[in-house]
């Protein structure tokens, strides 16, 4: 049961899965959709926007990839001399449980197990997945909600502007390569183009926040969110009303924990 406005944290078992790619679809020059599939999808749990899974990636040549070893905290390290399992995390972006279907949109970068994997998936392949561990569940009654999100994020914002109620007032922002990056989304948002020399810190540092109680997420490259979780902080807003979370460092291989509003 939540309140009207407090954000609820809705743990999940975790299982890990084994998938196979059903489909691939090139929905931006720099952004795949891979849906995978299997029976292995039955009692997946997804509960808010931003839910994501570890995607586990086999080691380059090998069919499948190495799973993750679960103990009662969660994952935890192989045993001495097992092969390491090779994992990022990605958002669940859609979850057709009739169809035992899942998508996730994967930013190409060129870098990376993730960026390179795929860049190059094609139906019949494998790979793990685990999580959701838990699922934020905002509630959907505040007075407004800024969003912002770069590419890693954008299958999130995509969820979040579906899943909210059409009178919610929303500013949202996404900062991407340049045009031919946009997605048609659920509603408008402000584009915002790098080849034009605009960026998410800029633009959330311009934006006055409204009036009444209102939620911030925002999740991107770590280090140009640091000035907005400051600015956030600095308009006196209730800490527990904003997610702004670091989905990947520049020059840094697998961010392994997120950079949240603690840090
Ligand atoms: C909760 C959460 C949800 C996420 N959801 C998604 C998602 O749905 N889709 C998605 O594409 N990503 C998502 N990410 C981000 C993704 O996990 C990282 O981008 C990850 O680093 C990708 O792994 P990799 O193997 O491609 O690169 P890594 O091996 O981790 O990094 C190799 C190099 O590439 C750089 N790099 C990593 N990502 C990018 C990038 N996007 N652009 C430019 N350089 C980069 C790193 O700084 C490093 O120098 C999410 C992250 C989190 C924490």
């Amino acid at each position: 049961m939540i309140t009207a406005r407090e954000a609820e944290l809705v743990w999940h078992d975790l299982t890990p899965r084994l998938l196979e790619v059903r489909r691939v679809e090139r929905l931006t020059p720099r952004m795949v959709r891979v849906t995978f599939g299997g029976e292995q999808l039955d009692g997946f749990c997804y509960g808010a926007p931003d839910d994501h899974v570890k995607v586990f990636f086999p080691e380059g040549g090998a069919e499948l990839p190495v799973m993750p070893t679960l103990g009662e905290e969660g994952l935890e390290p192989p045993p001495p001399g097992a092969p390491l399992p090779i994992f990022r995390d990605y958002t669940v972006r859609y979850v057709r449980p009739a169809e035992r279907e899942l998508d996730i949109d994967f930013a190409l970068h060129g870098h990376g197990p993730g960026g390179s994997w795929a860049a190059q998936a094609t139906v019949g392949q494998k790979l793990g997945i685990l999580g959701p561990r838990g699922s934020t569940v905002v509630p959907l009654t505040f007075d407004w909600y800024l969003l912002g999100a770069d590419e890693t994020a954008l299958p999130a914002l995509a969820a979040w502007l579906e899943q909210l109620p059409a009178d919610a007032r929303v500013i949202a922002f996404a900062e991407v390569a340049d045009e031919q990056e946009e997605q048609p989304l659920a509603r408008e948002i402000r584009w915002l183009h790098r080849s034009r020399g605009e960026s998410l810190t800029t633009a959330i540092l311009e934006t006055a926040p409204p009036e009444g109680d209102g939620y911030v997420w925002v999740a991107g490259e770590a280090t140009g969110l640091k000035p907005i979780r400051r600015y956030v902080r600095g308009t006196g807003h209730n800490r527990n009303w904003a997610e702004i979370d670091g989905y990947w460092k520049r020059g840094v291989v697998n961010l392994d924990h997120h950079e949240d509003d603690n840090e």
